[in-house]
């Protein structure tokens, strides 16, 4: 059997196993829990109540804020951040991590909700060599120089919340991005929480992060204690939802074609990295999983990883040659 039989992943996909039916572990695990997943009834009283103990919890530190939101310019950080302030009553910190990669797309987006949801928001940059570094090491090892993002992103974010008494981080992931290689309730929302940078990597990252754990190479901030929670875990909402919601509130102007993350200039670099290391497109997992949630038909995502294929096999060679400068290495 090349491909499970339900979601279509292929056998080489990582870490994934095939049953004598055909069917992959992660559908196996999807189908055990779905019922639990698709509760937001149960699901938001759940949300509701970490709401309430990280609200308690910045007026006993004397906070100046009850949470800290990523924020890039793209639908899903700026949706959230408007229901944190309009349903929920929060004093919401907005973040971006500047990074070097950003579009017009996206800061005029950031600029647009800050003014809309009168909300602080600040830009982080840290050394560029450093992040340049780390970016060349992750492009060596693993071709994903993503992960250096989220990883800075998140370890800024913590850094800041411990140093202001914010208990909270609220991150924008969605609901495919977080049950797409899920086969364990270990480190998976809603079963457990994380309430530290190690735990949220490891939400992210599985086992790497025991791998790296102990090198000098990367501080997981022991001494911050600050609870995560994946906003879209507890919320169902549409993608289509999302961006007509934000038109209207913020005046939001939706990306001009229908390629993923248009709040980052590299991402075809990333695709086309990811593809020619894996041998299939990037959300490749993702798609699975919305076939799983009957998000999309299998047929209807096998087209779109065709289109993935066909737009990511040979990208905008000034794009590519962009990408490289600015991580200071040669081509791969
Ligand atoms: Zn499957």
């Amino acid at each position: 059997m090349e491909h499970c039989i339900k979601c279509g992943l292929p056998k080489t996909y990582p870490k994934i196993k095939m049953d004598q039916e055909g069917v992959c572990c992660f559908c196996r695990f999807y189908e055990k829990h779905q019922q639990n997943l698709d509760d937001y009834n149960s699901l938001h009283r759940q949300f509701l109540a970490e709401i309430e103990k990280a609200k308690e919890k910045a007026r006993k530190n004397h906070a100046p804020y009850d949470c800290i939101v990523g924020l890039s310019g793209g639908k899903d950080g700026a949706y959230l951040i408007c229901q944190l302030r309009k349903v929920y009553g929060m004093r919401v910190l907005a973040y971006t991590f500047d990074n070097g990669f950003s579009t017009d797309f996206g800061r005029q987006n950031c600029e647009r909700l800050k003014k809309a949801m009168d909300i602080d928001h600040i830009y982080i940059s840290m050394k560029d060599s450093e992040l340049r570094k780390f970016y060349r090491a992750a492009l060596k090892v693993t071709r994903n120089f993503c992960s250096i993002c989220f990883h800075f992103m998140h370890y800024h974010s913590h850094l800041l919340a411990s140093r202001f008494g914010i208990p909270l981080i609220v991150n924008g992931r969605t609901r495919s991005q977080i049950y797409q290689n899920a086969c364990e309730e270990k480190g998976l929302e809603p079963f457990e929480l994380s309430h530290s940078l190690k735990e949220f990597e490891y939400q992210m990252f599985g086992r790497l992060l025991d791998k790296l754990d102990g090198q000098s190479c990367v501080d997981f901030l022991p001494e911050a204690e600050v609870t995560s929670l994946s906003y879209f875990t507890y919320h169902q909402v549409t993608d289509e939802e999302k961006m007509a919601y934000l038109e209207k509130e913020i005046g939001w102007e939706r990306p001009k074609n229908a390629k993923p993350h248009a709040d980052c200039w590299a991402h075809e670099a990333a695709e086309k990295l990811f593809l020619d290391k894996n041998g299939f497109p990037l959300r490749t997992g993702e798609l699975a999983q919305m076939v799983r949630s009957k998000e999309l038909s299998p047929e209807k995502a096998e087209e779109i990883l065709l289109e993935d294929r066909r737009l990511y096999d040979s990208p905008d060679p000034a794009l590519m040659a962009r990408f490289y400068e600015r991580v200071g290495m040669k081509p791969l």
